[in-house]
């Protein structure tokens, strides 16, 4: 009887070696509907994975690069908002930051708006949601829709020490996947691990560069590093620890497919937002519209998806919830499109981030992309055509194309007697001079909006989430926090 328990431990402990997430593996799947695998990395460049053409040798992104050989490979794909929390309110809804609303820290998911997790729910698929970032927490009203949503506690822990590794969070959802039985599965994994300050696990801290200290990988704010010289060899640290990052982060991608085994399931792979390594003088991200913060990668590939093909269609965030939904043929109504179907040529795309001391709305339209600065209180105007990372401004802007991106914003805001908010609202084009009274702390308003009376809004705004004072020192260790 000892014999046989003693052989019952030894191949348990081998299972759990030889598997994310432990034992048995997954149930076979069913061909007809496969599993929808939505993957997205936090802070990840697209031009950082070998596949978008990294030179770093060898690739940090092995397992992604495959996929994205495989599969769909988007060169053009943008998020919506350079920051964590609208741009997987987006991801998840297909609606832009300016419809949805969420777009301060204590702007809580409206109960109305359609999320796609929901969607495929009561559509029969078994729901899971795997976060490790209190941005994309339950305090924001992500859990909605999942049959079983964790994100690990995260509001208790300190989230920039990276004390939710994807290791942990593919593990998880494997554990979970295991127990869906035969209803297909839609899989939202969110990995934090490429965010700053760039802290790889060993042996990955080594892969690229020497290990980082404290001093070199220390994070101190956006505004520090606009006013602090980074040395060419920090710069170059820094790459080389952010590197290390996406490679364990693909590592933990590979355990995961690993584990799927042969069932049947489409992957979406892509990231809320970039991230600025000094190309216009800060690091990070959430505080300019520029391509390096905008640009993400997005890779389709697995069942269903047509052909392998590389393409050059303008998509993003907003259209990831009606591929999914097209993918998985569930009805949902959404801004975006299914990127495997004909996407409109260089349809224009809507930018916002309005939040901190740069408020900024942009517009894509064909190769132009319009930037309203609102603290600065300037237009900007760039040829993509020609300039890629938007570092020559074009003389003149075109008024037309001024107009075009407020209309994206007149109808749905419009204000009528006092104003206050927390936040800033800039009615004239001018930010901060001013108090406002009104309903929200939402920032934006159209110039021409008058600027007494209440603010009101197509649909309502946001419930108003009440942060704990524990939660808000954490939103402020993260670094976004002026
Ligand atoms: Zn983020």
């Amino acid at each position: 009887m000892a014999v046989v328990e003693e052989l019952v431990v030894i191949s348990l402990v081998s299972s759990l070696l030889a598997c994310a997430g432990g034992g048995s593996s997954l149930p076979t799947g069913d061909p007809a509907r496969p599993d929808v695998i939505l993957v997205s990395i936090d802070s990840l460049r697209p031009d950082h994975l070998g596949s978008y053409g990294s030179a770093r040798d060898p690739s940090p992104s092995p397992f992604l690069d495959e996929l994205a050989l495989k599969g769909q490979r988007f060169t053009e794909a943008r998020t919506v908002s350079p920051w964590t929390l609208p741009s997987h309110v987006s991801m998840l809804s297909g609606q832009g930051p300016l419809e949805h609303g969420v777009v301060e820290d204590d702007r809580h998911i409206p109960a109305d708006l359609p999320l796609i997790q929901a969607a495929l729910q009561s559509s029969g698929f078994a729901t899971g949601g795997f976060v490790s970032t209190i941005y994309v927490s339950d305090i924001y009203g992500f859990e909605r829709g999942f049959d079983r949503f964790d994100d690990f506690d995260i509001q208790q822990k300190k989230n920039l020490q990276h004390t939710v590794r994807g290791e942990q969070v593919v593990d998880a959802a494997v554990e979970w996947a295991k127990g869906a039985g035969s209803k297909p599965v839609f899989l939202f994994v969110h990995l934090y691990d490429v965010h700053y300050p760039y802290l790889p696990p060993e042996p990955f801290n080594l892969r690229y560069d020497r290990a980082g200290t404290k001093k070199s990988q220390r994070y101190r704010s956006y505004e520090w590093t606009l006013k602090n010289l980074i040395t060419p060899e920090r710069w170059l640290h820094l790459l080389a620890q952010y590197d290390e990052c996406i490679n364990y982060a693909d590592t933990q991608l590979q355990r995961l497919h690993t584990a799927w085994g042969s069932r049947p399931a489409t992957w979406i792979v892509t990231a809320d937002h970039g991230e600025e390594f000094g190309e216009h003088g800060g690091w990070g991200h959430a505080h300019t519209l520029y391509p390096e913060a905008m640009r993400v990668p997005l890779i389709v590939s697995g069942a269903g998806v047509p052909e392998a093909a590389v393409r050059e269609d303008r998509v993003g965030v907003l259209d990831v919830s009606a591929t999914i939904a097209a993918l998985a043929k569930v009805p949902f109504k959404a801004e975006g499109v299914n990127v495997l179907g004909v996407v409109p040529p260089k349809r224009d795309q809507v930018f916002d981030t309005s939040r901190f001391d740069s408020a900024r709305l942009g517009l894509l339209s064909g190769d132009q992309r319009l930037d309203l600065d609102f603290a600065a209180g300037t237009e900007a105007l760039y040829d993509e055509a020609v300039d890629a990372g938007e570092l020559t401004k074009i003389p003149g802007v075109d008024q037309a194309l001024v107009a075009r991106a407020w209309a994206s914003v007149g109808d749905r805001w419009t204000a009528s007697g006092p104003l206050i908010t927390p936040g800033w609202i800039f009615a004239d084009g001018s930010a901060r001079e001013h108090t406002w009274s009104g309903p929200g702390p939402f920032a934006l308003f159209p110039p021409d909006a008058p600027t007494s009376g209440a603010a009101q809004r197509g649909s309502p705004l946001p419930p108003v989430v009440n942060l704990s004072d524990e939660t808000r020192k954490q939103l402020e260790a993260l670094g976004y926090e002026q």
